[in-house]
């Protein structure tokens, strides 16, 4: 399908809609300046092995070596700035054209693009959780003090290490993001997926279950996946380019 038909049935698509879902990954944030797991020569992938870096077996017993390997992105993720496609996505939500965000990134820029309801089910550097007393607190300070000083998060009541609440390899994803995520991939007749290389699992299962379900698919992603044949609509593109312009396609207002 030519680019612009691809637009153009996507947008019938998600007019026609009663309840449309949308699933981001990574590269929905790109365009933030944040650099994706997969991506050729920009992927955190290619450099790391996140798998062994950033699991919950590595964290507990290194958690300096974390932290070392999430400074990079930690400075990225502190300084950047919603995009437009995340701003598309808020101001569909605005005007009742999408029910909730399911995303698998943890940089917070969804909400504070102004999106309301959006399922994090990869958890989020809000707040980090000391891995020994469990007690809670607000991330930023810690990240700030990780990037100006090296100093690896400590727990203020106990001093052990602090964990950044997003869930590494081995840990449980949240069960309530993940249960009200299931129950909108369900529930929705349109999911589109946007920036995801659906490689990383249970969220990579969504898409097959909405359209189990019943559910149309569009993708919005710059390379291939291994569900393109499942998807009603594929647009191989920029999100920050594809999103406006489907906005703006189904009436949304102006930033
Ligand atoms: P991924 O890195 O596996 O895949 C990203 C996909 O997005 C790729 O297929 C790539 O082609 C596509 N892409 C990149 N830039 C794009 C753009 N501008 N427009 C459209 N498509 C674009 O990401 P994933 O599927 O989300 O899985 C990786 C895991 O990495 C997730 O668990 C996520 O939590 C984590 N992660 C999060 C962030 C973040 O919070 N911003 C950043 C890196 C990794």
């Amino acid at each position: 399908m030519l680019p612009d038909d691809a637009l153009e049935a996507a947008s019938a698509l998600l007019r026609r809609a009663r309840y449309v879902v949308a699933l981001t990954g990574a590269g929905i944030s790109t365009g933030s300046g944040i650099p994706d797991f997969r991506s050729p020569r920009s992927g955190l992938w290619e450099r790391h092995d996140p798998a062994e870096v950033a699991s919950i077996y590595g964290f507990r017993h290194n958690p300096a070596r974390f932290y070392n390997w999430i400074r990079p992105l930690a400075r990225t993720i502190l300084e950047a700035e919603p995009n437009p496609a995340h701003f598309a996505l808020a101001r569909m939500e605005r005007r009742g054209l999408l029910r909730s965000i399911i995303t698998q990134n943890i940089d917070l820029l969804h909400s504070r693009a102004g999106s309301q309801t959006v399922h994090e089910v990869h958890g989020h550097l809000r707040t980090v959780t000391c891995i020994h007393c469990f007690r809670e607190y607000d991330c930023r300070p810690y990240l700030v003090a990780l990037l100006e000083t090296g100093a690896v998060p400590s727990c203020p009541a106990c001093g052990n290490a602090l964990k950044p609440n997003v869930i590494l390899f081995g840990e449980q994803l949240p069960a309530r993001a993940l249960s009200a995520a299931r129950r909108d991939a369900a529930r929705c007749d349109v999911m589109l997926v946007v920036g995801s290389s659906l490689e990383v699992y249970p969220a990579a299962d969504l898409p097959a279950f909405a359209h189990r379900n019943g559910a149309k698919l569009i993708f919005v992603n710059l390379m291939e996946t291994a569900l393109d044949s499942l998807a009603q609509v594929v647009i191989h593109g920029d999100a920050v380019d594809v999103l406006p312009h489907l906005a703006d396609a189904l009436g949304g207002d102006s930033e």
